[in-house]
């Protein structure tokens, strides 16, 4: 029997001001558990990513966590996750939660989230990997980034086909199968 596809999301500690944050995770949560897709995140259960671990676990889908020594606080750390990893380092869970999954997805966050989806997609452009990375773009969320983006590849600093690794949807069903598509 194949291995189960797993995806890796990071996401906001925070849930942001507008409740279409909460709602989005939510989304993104059923849409994994609606196609057999595990999900492998921060362990954390603040902010959207507790949002996105509390929808899976609803509908009986796999929560695989992964959280440094450093974040394993009982005001932090989910404890009914289907699997929980304890690691040194930050860079040890990013690299651990990689090697768990078969793609990622970011929500809207802040410098941890954008951090992790960076990492994430410039080692894809150096060919480390070959995981698809996917942006769910809820209310326009991340226009300024994309626009950035943009602005990059017309500077002459990234690559036309580089910008385009990163894929990006508003509807969070379309975007799981977009990515596993790429798998
Ligand atoms: P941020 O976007 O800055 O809120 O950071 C969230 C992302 O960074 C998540 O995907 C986590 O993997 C990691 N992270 C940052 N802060 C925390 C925290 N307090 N607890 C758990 N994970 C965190």
């Amino acid at each position: 029997m194949a291995a189960m596809r797993r995806l890796a999301v990071y996401c906001g500690s925070r849930s942001g001001h507008s409740p279409a944050f909460a709602s989005a995770a939510r989304a993104l949560g059923l849409a994994l558990a609606d196609q057999g897709v595990g999900l492998v995140y921060g362990a954390a259960r603040i902010g959207l990513m507790g949002v996105v671990a509390d929808a899976v676990l609803k509908q009986g889908g796999e929560v695989i966590g992964v959280i440094p020594e450093c974040l394993m606080r009982d005001d932090v750390v989910h404890r009914s996750l289907s699997g929980l990893e304890v690691v040194e380092t930050m860079h040890q869970r990013k690299a651990r939660m990689l090697e768990l999954a078969d793609g990622m997805v970011a929500l809207p966050g802040g410098f941890g989230t954008l951090e992790e989806l960076f990492e994430a997609l410039s080692w894809l452009q150096m060919r480390l990997h070959d995981q698809p990375c996917g942006l769910l773009n809820v209310d326009g969320f991340f226009d300024p980034l994309l626009r950035f983006l943009d602005a990059s590849v017309e500077q002459g600093f990234l690559m036309p086909e580089h910008r385009d690794l990163l894929r990006q949807n508003t509807d969070a069903d379309d975007l799981v199968r977009e990515l596993l598509e790429q798998v």
